[in-house]
């Protein structure tokens, strides 16, 4: 029996996974990592930064251990709105019932709510609606005096302190970023985390914004946008173009917009990011019910599918991971149907080249990918070998959805971590990368070694001539052995 290849055991498309209290043991992070875990997701929202910073330093430690680059996300929680302390810590909403959100952060009078937006009873209108805990609660404003709003349940449910709020519709005139945002994101920048994201992004001035304070604090973070309100679908061509990589944020786009269209949105939005040749990630509720259960269900299981023929570069596991009885099941049911689903890819026709360029690849190089791809689908090439510096050739090539598998390489560490989120791209380090000729000799070595190549395969390589020169204008056919 030969040894099963690297691409036949790891799905292309990646993996994302929420750390948590389930998840964030070391020994736990090793086994997810094992299962397939690509990137990994710091939720800014929950936990404190000397716990972020304690996992951040065991992902590193296993990555250098495993010999694997795996990326680390931050994710930033941005203008979430939440309700504030419950005096009891919870209260049970009945359909009917009337409460009233009055002005301040906490209040003891049953019947009384607060919520940490302190413009909304100036803001609400009789009519809105207030979204409770994901959507499962629902209530109406009837009217309103100078001191608070006076709302009807119309869909109950229990409610506990400082638990999401959502206001369809409405034009929160919270900041994009609070201080505790910039907070994380400088922690971000320090600890050289690779992506960070922010939540509830309303418009691409804000997706600049975190670009910019990113860079001024020499990160080189790649900043993603996560799409979960109305007001990002309607500018959402120049958010994409804006940002380094979108998340389709299925949990509050859910509430924010009608539940029923969010097949179709995801679609959208899928599309635009491949127009634009940017990364995105389909996020919550893929494997909801593994958090329970040891089986998903077989919507559960077509939904992960049919987001990766939609386009998708990666998967995100929220609750599963972070706190789920099946972490490790989780990633790799994950894996598991990716893999059978991408069997479907080698049928396919290569993508077409994006509308607008990428600012950071030359033409050429658009051209020399382009070019790689259908030699290696024509010879039936075993892998194609991209050196890449930043990583955008490497992502132009993941984006060619082509069923090569790439490898990827680099002189730059931190690019290797951000090839974790490019589908179809296994980032290799150690590497030799100013060479040609050496670098062949050393993928020839592993992938015989590793079970990856066999004599006689074809190895495209992209690459510069004068490997380290800037731009990629050169294609070669290894044969390997020969
Ligand atoms: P969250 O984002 O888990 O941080 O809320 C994802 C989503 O809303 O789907
Ligand atoms: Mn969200």
């Amino acid at each position: 029996m030969t040894a099963e290849k690297i691409h036949q055991k790891r799905a292309r498309t990646k993996i994302v996974a929420t750390v948590g209290p389930a998840s964030r043991e070391e020994d736990k992070l090793a086994e997810l990592i094992t299962a397939g875990v690509d990137v990994f997701r710091l939720n800014m929202a929950h936990g404190d930064l000397a716990t972020h910073e304690q996992v951040l330093g065991r992902i590193r430690r296993l990555s250098e251990k495993l010999g694997r680059p795996v990326a680390v996300l931050a994710d930033l929680a941005g203008p979430k709105i939440r309700c504030g302390e419950i005096p009891s810590g919870q209260v049970m909403c009945k359909a009917g019932e009337e409460f009233r959100f009055v002005r301040g952060d906490r209040s003891d009078k049953p019947g009384e709510l607060t919520i940490n937006y302190e413009r909304l009873v100036d803001e609400l209108r009789p009519g809105d609606r207030i979204m409770l805990v994901d959507g499962t609660i629902r209530m109406e404003v009837l009217d309103k005096t100078e001191d608070y709003v006076r709302c009807q349940v119309m869909q109950g449910g229990l409610l506990r302190s400082r638990q999401g709020v959502n206001l369809p519709g409405a034009k929160i005139s919270l900041p994009a970023m609070s201080d505790t945002d910039r907070e994380h994101a400088l922690w971000a920048a320090k600890n050289g985390v690779d992506y960070v994201s922010l939540s509830f992004v309303r418009s691409p001035k804000e997706v600049t914004e975190l670009k910019w304070m990113m860079s001024y604090h020499k990160s080189a973070a790649h900043v993603i946008a996560k799409i979960e309100k109305q007001e990002a679908l309607d500018q959402l061509d120049a958010i994409v173009q804006a940002a380094d990589g979108i998340m389709v944020a299925r949990g509050d786009l859910g509430v924010e917009i009608n539940i029923t269209q969010i097949p179709v949105v995801q679609k959208q939005i899928v599309a635009t990011c491949n127009r634009y040749d940017k990364p995105v990630i389909i996020a919550t509720q893929m494997l909801d019910s593994m958090q329970h259960s040891r089986l998903p269900t077989r919507a559960e299981v077509n939904d992960i599918a049919n987001a990766i023929l939609d386009g998708c570069d990666a998967c995100m596991l929220s609750g599963e991971t972070a706190v789920g009885e099946f972490p490790v099941e989780s990633v790799q049911m994950m894996n598991d149907v990716a893999l059978v689903t991408e069997e479907l890819f080698r049928d396919r026709p290569t993508a077409p080249p994006p509308i607008k360029l990428n600012e950071n690849l030359r033409p050429v190089t658009q051209g020399v990918v382009f070019g790689a791809v259908h030699i290696a689908q024509q010879l039936k090439a075993e892998m194609i070998v991209v050196v890449s510096h930043g990583g955008a050739t490497a992502l132009s090539l993941a984006k060619r959805r082509n069923s090569t598998p790439i490898v990827g390489v680099s002189d730059n560490p931190e690019t290797l971590r951000k090839m974790c989120l490019y589908w179809g791209v296994i980032p290799l380090a150690g590497a030799p990368t100013i060479d040609s000729i050496q670098l062949l000799e050393h993928i020839e070595r592993w992938g015989l070694h590793e079970g990856n190549l066999n004599r006689g395969d074809y190895v495209v390589l992209v690459a510069g001539l004068g490997l380290a020169s800037k731009g990629h204008n050169m294609v070669r056919v290894h044969t390997v052995g020969g």
